[in-house]
């Protein structure tokens, strides 16, 4: 890829800085599978604590994380409730079926937000021996397919009621928890009390290189320590990684809301756009177009990647756009030209 792309297809495409690789270079190192990475520790330590909880576990991914979180709920035979669109469902590689042997439950939501009263109905009776065991309620957050949808802190509280009353675990997906939580202002002690355990990651909108993160609380995260090792994610000197997602948490979680005001902008030169139907209303850094039932996504795509603009395909009539820490404002300016100047 040449050095002046534009890379919308995701803020996953991040590289690190100049500061985060000086940062990850210095970083105190040991083997991790032994305990003995301190800087692994200390990330695992500084995540948990963000959210309150007592302990952290540094994995290679969010499917990792992710999965990792299902198998030590969930047994063959089990279910888990989710959204239709949830990335633990559709993007993990039939991880839930393959990893753990547990079915889904799939609610429609709403950008693929799940309410209390749909998870409610989607409870299993567990005397009634006709029905998997209902073992999870997993949420995303914000929500990717959703286009970013953030959720209401007071509908997350009122599942989070329902998990409690009915002896359910509650995980999140929080690949992009931080681009929720700039914007809504919850306290993220009073967020993480809504979890029994967050993923979140170090590779999107934070950009850091590699890696997520898994919390909750002691017991879990033992567990889940050697869910990993099973799933051969047991890394050893990985300090030298994980430093990047230190630094990454430490500065630039605020670094975010910039990438909010660029996707609004974004949202407002595609909603003039004459080939365009419909934009999801922007809530955070991702935008999702629905063209014309006349225009071509690929004929778009196309076009863009002519002028050097990557963007992705997302299924039907749109597409995908993401604002990151690589875009900026002289890009923004580039982008808005050329998406002005599609016909
Ligand atoms: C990116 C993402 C993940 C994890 O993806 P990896 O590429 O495995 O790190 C999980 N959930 C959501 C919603 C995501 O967008």
């Amino acid at each position: 890829m040449k050095n002046d792309t534009i890379d919308l297809r995701s803020d996953t495409v991040t590289k690190p800085s100049k500061e985060m690789l000086d940062y990850m270079f210095s970083a105190p190192v040991g083997d991790d599978v032994f305990g003995e990475d301190p800087t692994v520790n200390e990330l695992e330590a500084y995540a948990a604590e963000l959210f309150g909880k007592e302990a952290g576990l540094y994995c290679s991914s969010g499917t990792q994380t992710n999965q990792i979180a299902i198998n030590v709920y969930c047994r063959p035979g089990d279910e888990v409730i989710c959204s239709k669109e949830a990335h633990i469902y559709k993007y993990e590689g039939g991880g839930i079926a393959k990893n753990s042997g547990s079915s889904v439950k799939l609610l429609d939501g709403d950008r693929g937000r799940i309410n209390a009263p749909d998870v409610k109905g989607a409870i299993n009776d567990p005397n009634n021996v006709h029905y998997p065991i209902t073992a999870l309620v997993a949420l995303e957050d914000t929500m990717n397919r959703g286009g970013g949808a953030i959720y209401n802190p007071e509908e997350i509280k009122r599942i989070k009621a329902l998990c409690t009353s009915e002896g359910l675990p509650l995980h999140l997906d929080g690949a992009r928890v931080f681009n929720a939580l700039v914007e809504t202002g919850v306290d993220y002690r009073t967020y993480g009390g809504y979890f029994d355990s967050i993923s979140i990651c170090l590779s999107k909108g934070l950009g850091a290189p590699v890696g997520s993160v898994l919390v909750g609380d002691k017991d879990f995260i033992q567990r889940a320590r050697r869910v990993r090792k099973v799933y051969g994610g047991g890394m050893r000197q990985a300090g030298i990684i994980a430093a990047g997602g230190q630094y990454a948490l430490k500065n630039n979680i605020s670094l975010l809301k910039e990438d909010h005001r660029k996707a609004k902008e974004l949202e407002r030169t595609l909603n003039a756009c004459s080939w365009v139907e419909s934009v999801l209303e922007v809530q955070t850094n991702i935008v999702v177009a629905t063209l014309n039932p006349e225009a071509s996504v690929d004929k778009i795509v196309g076009q863009l990647a002519e002028k050097e603009i990557l963007v992705m395909p997302f299924g039907g009539q749109s597409i995908r756009m993401v604002t990151h820490l690589d875009i900026d404002d002289a890009q923004l300016e580039q982008i808005i030209t050329a998406i002005n100047s599609l016909r």
